[in-house]
């Protein structure tokens, strides 16, 4: 079995993804395996401040903390 992924998402318990909906901040509340072809895929539940909830697979959400943490780290060594 080859779990290796091409980008590097690294998302768990309480990440926060974008809402497919509203593009508030979701919640990830759940990570599972499911079964599929051509093989398992890893799933998320998320739910947003607004109450959408789904379950997608972990590729099609974009982890928003790595992006904030980057962000906040350039403006930590941009600052004197
Ligand atoms: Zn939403």
């Amino acid at each position: 079995m080859n779990n290796h992924t091409p980008h590097d998402t690294e998302l768990t318990l309480g990440a926060l993804v974008d809402c497919p909906t509203c593009g508030l901040p979701a919640e990830v509340t759940d990570l599972f395996t499911l079964g599929g072809a051509p093989g398992p895929v890893e799933h998320a539940k998320i739910i947003c401040v607004r109450r959408h909830w789904y379950t997608l697979p972990l590729e099609t959400l974009t982890a928003t903390t790595a992006a904030s943490e980057r962000t906040s780290a350039s403006a930590i060594s941009g600052q004197r």
